[in-house]
């Protein structure tokens, strides 16, 4: 069914330069396990978007509903990777992976057995306790995404997730994430520049406003 709802949402930044439309009046819905792709060229509102969908931002106008309620009442996990890892170099891998779950008070003993779990599935075991400065780009960009898995997202949100990364490194990250998305059919709108890296159920069209 459907799990997403974007019903004619407006989003405006005030700034001291003055006010920037973002988006205008946009409308779309993603379905239960649809994995969606936004393309449009730079500055047009992709990553706005995310970012109400993640509900960093509230929408000036419209709403954002999931399973038909707003995004608390939903009681539903959104995962947000961004191009950068953002890993706080001060602390070892897996501190960085169990951030997430220490601020939601949600990290228990059987976390460790599923960071475990997935730090050797992702080649990272070795590096636990290891500083990200240590790590390869793609490595980085595993540890992000173990992160954003491990607070079970329902739906994951992914700005651009590989660009920082070279070519090779990229085809085997990005390997893991559609290997995810499509394994356990998890709702996922992605933007992307090519749309041939991944293989989206939906695409969405952004055009400047
Ligand atoms: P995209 O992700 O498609 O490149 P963005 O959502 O980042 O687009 O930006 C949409 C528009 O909003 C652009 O014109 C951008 O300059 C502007 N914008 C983005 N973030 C801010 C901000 N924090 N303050 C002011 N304007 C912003
Ligand atoms: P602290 O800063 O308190 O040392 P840690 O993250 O090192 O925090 O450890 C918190 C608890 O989790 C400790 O009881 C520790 O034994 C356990 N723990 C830490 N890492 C692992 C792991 N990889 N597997 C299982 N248990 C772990």
């Amino acid at each position: 069914g459907e799990l997403l709802k974007i019903n004619n949402v407006g989003y405006t930044y005030h700034s001291l330069d003055g006010e920037t439309t973002a988006l205008k009046d946009i409308s779309f819905h993603v379905n239960d396990g649809e994995f969606l792709a936004i393309v449009g060229p730079s500055g047009c509102g992709k990553s706005t978007l995310l970012s109400l969908i993640a509900g960093l931002i509230s929408p000036d106008t419209g709403e954002i509903l999931i399973d038909g309620k707003n995004l608390k009442s939903s009681g539903k996990n959104i995962g947000y990777m961004l191009q950068k890892d953002h890993l706080l170099e001060w602390r070892s891998t897996q501190k960085n992976l169990t951030l997430g779950l220490e601020i939601q008070h949600k990290l228990t003993d059987s976390s460790y057995v599923c960071i475990n779990e997935m730090l050797s599935t992702y080649g990272l075991i070795t590096f636990r306790n290891s500083k990200p400065s240590s790590l390869s780009g793609g490595m980085r960009q595993r540890a992000a995404l173990i992160r954003t898995l491990l607070l079970e997202p329902d739906i994951l949100l992914l700005d651009e997730p590989f660009s920082a990364l070279d070519y090779q490194t990229r085809i085997e990250v990005s390997d893991d994430i559609w290997g995810i998305i499509r394994k356990e059919h998890k709702t996922a709108i992605l933007i992307t520049h090519d749309i041939s890296e991944a293989m989206p159920t939906k695409l969405l069209f952004l055009f400047s406003t």
